[in-house]
Order: structure tokens, then sequence, then C-alpha cells
């Protein structure tokens, strides 16, 4: 149920309809807009009189929210959610962000090379996995934390944020001491029990759709981190598994424009993961940014040759940069802006 709240209410109704609404066996969820708050009264009471709240001081409209999804639809929250992860990087509003690197960590130079192609690019955040998801248990499994420390080191000298996987909630504290976002990979989209904990910390998440997960099942999943009291969710499409075998994945392209729709969060693209050839990445970048998307996360690799995860479907350095450019052209041709890097203070020499 939203409770919309009426703009000249005072403290204490808005207090007093909180009250009521805990003693009724809901909890409360506040969003505060620019134009209006909104409590998300989420309880299963599928008897209760919504009369009970519509009649007191301070309360503008009740509804029921139908969608399973509560915290994450647009009917409790109109507004795009803006999240900040730096002064220069917001998901969600006008800007496109830009996030790139390796599929994995595997050593200092490769994250110093990959980081200063990148960030000369003009990518703002470094990618790159220190425990991987891998389909099969003999392939090369990630540095761990020793691959965190190698990648905060690399992203504090390019001035990059830093964004890596977590599989496992004992992974946690040790991740949240390096990186500004944990993502949560396609295997992983419905470990609900990973997902309840991340709802706890206070650093976004990167979701990413599940294989064969609806557009539905995403936000379900973003629901549990949402009502574990962590606002900061981004959602990412990567490619869901189809009859189609061409690609690594199938990209649901319109799964952009369809959760834009139904959900106030912001939603990034990951063309690496849905093709997995690397000649059909920048094509589908382009496309990605054309939907809606409001980043691009994009795997991107030194030598992707010799790479140790994801080499075929790693861009080179020059194709990354050539990606830049192009995407650079849709961005202002939609509307938006290139989330820039961060102005740089220089070191003054006396
Ligand atoms: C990755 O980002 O390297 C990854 C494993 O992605 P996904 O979970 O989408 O397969
Ligand atoms: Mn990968």
């Amino acid at each position: 149920m939203v409770v919309v709240i009426d703009k000249n209410a005072t403290k204490q109704e808005i207090e007093n309809i909180i009250e009521i609404l805990h003693k009724n066996g809901f909890d409360v969820h506040r969003s505060t807009g620019v134009n209006q708050t909104v409590l998300g009264a989420i309880g299963v009471h599928p008897d209760f009189d919504t009369n009970t709240i519509r009649v007191l001081p301070g309360v503008a409209q009740v509804y029921r929210i139908t969608e399973q999804y509560k915290l994450a639809s647009r009917s409790f929250k109109r507004e795009n959610t803006i999240i900040n992860i730096a002064d220069n990087i917001t998901f969600g509003g006008k800007d496109v962000v830009i996030i790139a690197g390796p599929c994995s960590v595997e050593n200092e130079e490769q994250m110093f090379k990959v980081a200063e192609s990148v960030s000369s690019a003009g990518a703002v955040m470094l990618r790159g996995g220190a425990y991987k998801p891998r389909t099969s248990p003999y392939a090369f499994q990630g540095l761990g934390e020793e691959g965190l420390k190698i990648m905060r080191n690399t992203c504090d000298i390019f001035h990059l944020k830093m964004i890596t996987e977590v599989m496992d909630i004992s992974q946690i504290e040790t991740i949240l001491k390096y990186t500004d976002i944990l993502q949560v990979g396609a295997r992983n989209m419905q470990n609900f029990t990973l997902l309840r904990e991340l709802g706890k910390i206070d650093k976004p998440v990167l979701l990413k759709r599940g294989i064969s997960a609806t557009t539905e099942e995403l936000l379900m999943s973003a629901e549990y981190i949402l009502s574990g009291g962590n606002k900061g969710v981004i959602l990412c499409e990567r490619g869901i598994r189809t009859f189609e075998k061409s690609t690594r994945n199938t990209m649901d392209l319109s799964a952009i424009p369809v959760i834009q729709q139904k959900s106030h969060l912001p939603i990034i693209a990951d063309p690496s993961h849905a093709v997995g050839l690397r000649d059909k990445i920048i094509p589908m970048a382009r496309a990605a940014i054309a939907a809606g998307a409001d980043g691009l996360i994009v795997e991107v690799h030194p030598d992707p040759n010799n790479a140790l995860s994801d080499g075929g479907q790693s861009l080179f350095p020059e194709q990354f940069n050539q990606l830049m450019q192009e995407i650079k052209i849709i961005v202002h041709a939609i509307g938006r802006d290139i989330c820039k890097p961060a102005i740089q203070k220089k070191v003054q020499s006396i």
C-alpha cells in the first residue's frame, strides 16, 4: 500500500500515520521526493481497510500496489532513483556512466595497463572480478582478496571507482573494505540469502539479470535488497538464454524501456556477456545507449587473447576507444551526457 502524504502535513501527523501503520503490522519505507513524501507500507494484509489510513490527518491519497515488488515499483516512487557514487558519478540521472575493465583481475601489470587505457578513453569506473563464478570448477576462480588489493590500488592511482563481484555472504565483509559497488552476478540473481544480506549494507549493488529470469523476477530480486533498507540498487541487462545459438546469450534490449516503465531504479547494459563475441560488442553497446540504458559495463583487456577468462568477448583497448567515440554521438543525440572523469586538482610545485 502506498500512502501519499499531503504537502502541508506536519511532522507530527506523519509520525502518527507511521505509528498507526506499524500498529496494523506494516513495515514502513519512507521516500522523500522533490515534490512529495510517500510511505510504502509493506505487509500481506489483503483484508486491510485502506480507509483506516485514508481518513488520517496529513494523508493525501492511499492506494494499493498491485505488483508483487513494491519498493522497486514506479507506483511507489515516481521519480527516477539517482545513485551517487562520487561527485562526478551518478546512476539514473542525465549522465550515462561507462564502466570498463577485464573479466578477472589477473595481476598488477594487467590492471595498470587496462586502467590507463580505459580511463584515457573516458571510463569512470573499473570492473574486474576477484571472486569468479566459473561454469567449470577447473577454470580460473580469481585471486580473492589479493585481487581486491590490486584493484583498489589501481583505481586510486587512475582515479577510477571500483566495481567487483560478490558471490557469497562470507565475502561481503572483505569486499566492502575495497569496493565502491558490489556486483551480484547473473548466477546469483536469486540467491535470496545473499540478497538479504546486501540489503543491510550501505554501498550500492549492481544486480545482474539471471540467464533465465523475467524482468519481473529481476525486480523481485531487487525488492529483497531494497526491503532490507539498501536503496542503492542498479539493475543490469546482460542477456538471457534463448534458442538462438549464434551469440552467447540474447541481449534483451526491450527489457530496458520495459523496466524503466515498471521501476524507478537505474538500469545499465552489459553487451559483453550478452553477446560474448568481440566483434558484436560495439554495435550492441550503441543499441543499448539508444534504448535508454543509464550506463554500460564492458569487458576490456590489454591482451585479450591471453586473458584468464572471457578473452573472446573482451575488447582491445583501441576498440574500447572507438566504442566511446561512437556512443558519445548517440548519448548527445538523445539529450544525455557522458559521465566525465573527476577533475583532478593539480599539485602545485613551489
Ligand atoms: C562478469 O561480469 O564477469 C560476469 C560473470 O557476469 P554475469 O554474472 O553477467 O555472467
Ligand atoms: Mn566475464
